[in-house]
């Protein structure tokens, strides 16, 4: 009997406290698991966690791996601006030291807006402000902390939104050494059929030839909005624009990746039948023990 390779989970919500975290993983029957570490639309540092302890031990115990998360929206590698890049780097290293010590093994981070200075600019930024924010990390951590691994995100491409095409993602990775995260109701609106098995199947060849190994993460989301329509907006698996029948196609294209949803919530027993229709059209309800 063949076995599923890809990990399957889904974001979390924090608001609870870490250990309903842990419950709603083990409810919903995740493998892997998202959540944000700081507010992710203000710029506050994140506080060290009283519960951080609990969390660190319970995803071991459960088995969540890897165990992610989601950096602040308002971070802006790329932006013309030099006080909002600054800030954004800082941002980005206090996240990747407090997700360390949390055991989080990937932050997400998206590769921000050129805002009219063209890609090749924004591209430059992005690589320094990976570099320097990785950087910056290791210090504040110190000799003994733990840092968690950040990885680029692609865009819809509205506006000027940096990394919407694989051939992007592929220049981040060769530049800054750095592993991606492919969200694949971004995907779909920047431009990449998934309507037809067919075309996913494509699709997921292409982000091999371009990306190759380096991809670290799917977020596993269906798109609200129609195909290059560049407008971000993601509903629950089957009731967005890609029929079910294409995922497995897409599955069967990127072997071992784990998949992460970040569709709207439902009460946990729509979401957990959404983890378990997710683990069938990627081959079974077993997962692989060993991967890939
Ligand atoms: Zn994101
Ligand atoms: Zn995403």
């Amino acid at each position: 009997m063949p076995e599923r390779t890809n990990r399957i989970g889904r974001h979390l919500r924090t608001s609870g406290g870490l250990g309903k975290t842990l419950e709603s993983a083990r409810e919903l029957g995740c493998e892997t698991a998202q959540i944000f570490v700081s507010n992710p639309q203000g710029w506050a540092v994140p506080a060290p966690r009283a519960d951080a302890e609990v969390f660190v031990e319970g995803s071991h115990e459960l088995g969540l791996l890897p165990v992610i998360a989601h950096a602040k929206y308002l971070v802006n590698l790329s932006s013309p601006h030099s006080d909002l890049r600054e800030r954004s780097i800082e941002a980005l290293a206090r996240e990747l030291v407090t997700a360390g010590a949390l055991g989080v093994d990937l932050v997400v981070v998206h590769s921000g807006s050129h805002g009219g200075d063209g890609e090749e600019k924004g591209m430059d930024r992005l690589v320094e402000g990976l570099e320097r924010a990785r950087e910056l990390a290791g210090g504040f951590a110190g000799s003994s902390g733990q840092v968690a691994e950040p990885i680029v995100e692609n865009s819809v491409g509205a506006g000027t939104q940096l990394c919407s095409t694989f051939d992007a993602l592929g220049d981040v990775v060769r530049r800054a050494g750095m592993r991606v995260c492919v969200d694949t109701a971004h995907t779909f609106v920047a431009g990449y059929d998934l309507s037809t098995p067919d075309a996913a199947r494509l699709v997921a060849a292409e982000l091999r030839a371009t990306v190759g190994q380096e991809i670290a993460l799917l977020h596993l989301n269906d798109a609200r909005n129609e195909l290059g329509s560049h407008r971000d907006g993601h509903s629950k698996i089957g009731e967005g624009q890609v029929p079910v029948e294409c995922w497995p196609e897409l599955f069967a294209g990127l072997p071992g990746v784990p998949v992460v949803m970040e569709t709207p919530y439902d009460g946990s027993d729509s979401d957990a039948e959404e983890v378990r229709l997710v683990k069938e059209l990627a081959g079974g309800l077993l997962v692989s023990p060993g991967g890939v």
